[in-house]
């Protein structure tokens, strides 16, 4: 079969806001840039998210998804950027000169030498696959994205009344549209003590429209032929084990799942990259380069992040180094581990630090469980690079440190938590 054949310097997986920054960027430093996105629209995840709340820190106002996604839209078509729909990548490998990146579209297939990748792939919700649930299989299972895609993009109602497991941001966002478009919301069931997901969306979409959130409770059984008929919910012991005299059945037509997302890597990994088992995405250095030089990663593939406005930053972040790497094609920078308190930390990105590369370095991080009035410090050898006071941390939020200048004098840079 033959295969047209394709020459850029940048190659961008992935047509979300992480990867349209990251486009933009990489051409403005000067790259030849393709962007390869599979679904028939720029925009990713976004597309569907018709709530507010979008770019109040990028753009300093508040959008719906569609809209945050517009505007880097506009930007990356007016800057006549190339870029293939409906196009998805079958093969991704290493080669002389750069990478090949085979890709199906509907041109035929492509093959794309490319000097640099970034991958920007977002991420995939779990599924009931990775929850044990007991019980029968019958239509009406949903992850929550699923759900909004039904509602925001089909027009179609998935359920008239349903239960919510887990407390992430899409179950809860859903739990408000789905109440707006008249369906009952039994409840929002999180097997942990404290939500998952951020604080403004337990009490925008659960509490001001009473929605109950039970902590420490979990389903436990789906029962149902065809259809949902019902769950059973059940609290759970301090070691999450269901306490069974708790067990009660909740009539409903449809179970939603809100129980985490994960990072997509199936590209990274064809090319070499190494994930970290924390963040479940590449591990990187402050230039968001990977272990494979010349491929970098950005947005929800390297972390699930919380806001978009941080996707982007590094999308722009990756998508300049990108470009920089093509200039001088160096791999040869000594690189330090950034080393954490995995008691208090539940990750730390990025996971090294590269001497000879850009001094500047943004540090994103999640804490391990709830800590009050803490001390963030970033150290190397004996010098302090960077000390801030959070009043709170959080798991279910993600926090950002940025610093200018990072003077690394020792063998590694350590990040810690004091009181
Ligand atoms: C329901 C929901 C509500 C949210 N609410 C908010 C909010 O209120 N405020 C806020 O700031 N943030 C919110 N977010 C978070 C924000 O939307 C995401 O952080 C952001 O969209 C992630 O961007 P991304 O580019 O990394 O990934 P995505 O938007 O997921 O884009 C990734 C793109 O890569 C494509 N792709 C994947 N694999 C391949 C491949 N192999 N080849 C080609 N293309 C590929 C996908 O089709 C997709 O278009 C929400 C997210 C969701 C899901």
């Amino acid at each position: 079969m033959s295969m047209l054949k394709l020459n850029y310097d940048v190659i961008v997986l992935g047509g979300g806001p992480a990867g349209l920054a990251a486009a933009i960027s990489a051409h403005k430093n000067g790259a030849k840039v393709l962007v390869i996105e599979r679904e028939k629209k720029l925009g990713g995840i976004l597309k569907q998210c018709v709530h507010d709340g979008f770019g109040l820190i990028y753009f300093g106002e508040r959008l719906t998804g569609p809209e945050y996604a517009g505007k880097f839209i506009g930007e990356f078509l007016s800057l006549g950027i190339d870029y293939k729909i409906n196009a998805f990548v079958t093969d991704a490998k290493k080669d002389d000169d750069g990478f090949e990146i085979t890709v199906q579209s509907a041109e035929g297939m492509l093959c794309c030498s490319t000097k640099a990748v970034v991958i920007a792939c977002g991420c995939r919700e779990r599924t009931s696959r990775q929850v044990f649930i007991h019980g029968d299989r019958p239509a009406g299972i949903y992850t929550a994205g699923t759900a909004q895609y039904y509602v925001n993009i089909l027009g179609q109602m998935p359920t008239k009344r349903c239960v919510i497991l887990g407390s992430g941001d899409i179950g809860m966002i859903m739990a408000r549209r789905l109440t707006l478009e008249g369906a009952s919301v039994e409840g929002v069931y999180e097997i942990k003590d404290t939500p998952a997901g951020l604080a403004r969306n337990v009490h925008q979409c659960l509490r001001d429209f009473d929605i109950p959130l039970h902590l420490s409770t979990t389903v436990t059984n789906v029962y149902g032929e065809k259809r949902v008929e019902a769950v059973e919910v059940c609290k759970v012991d301090k070691n999450m084990n269901p306490i069974p005299e708790t067990a009660r059945r909740i009539e409903c037509d449809a179970l939603i799942l809100s129980v985490g997302l994960l990072p997509e890597n199936e590209v990274a990994q064809m090319l070499g990259v190494h994930l970290d088992p924390a963040t479940k995405g590449a591990v990187v250095d402050q230039t968001l380069m990977t272990n494979v030089p010349g491929v970098f990663s950005c947005g929800n593939a390297l972390h699930v992040n919380d806001l978009v406005d941080y996707v982007s930053r590094s999308g722009e972040d990756a998508g300049k180094s990108a470009a920089e790497y093509c200039k001088n094609l160096s791999t040869t920078s000594k690189k330090i581990p950034v080393e954490y308190d995995k008691s208090k930390f539940l990750y730390v990105v990025p996971q090294h630090y590269s001497i000879d590369y850009d001094a500047s370095m943004t540090i994103y991080f999640r804490a391990r469980s709830e800590f009050k009035n803490q001390r963030v410090c970033v150290r190397s050898g004996n010098v302090e690079l960077i000390n801030k006071k959070f009043r709170n941390l959080t798991p279910s939020e993600m926090e950002v440190l940025t610093l200018k200048e990072t003077n690394a004098v020792g063998d590694k840079i350590t990040i810690t938590m004091e009181d």
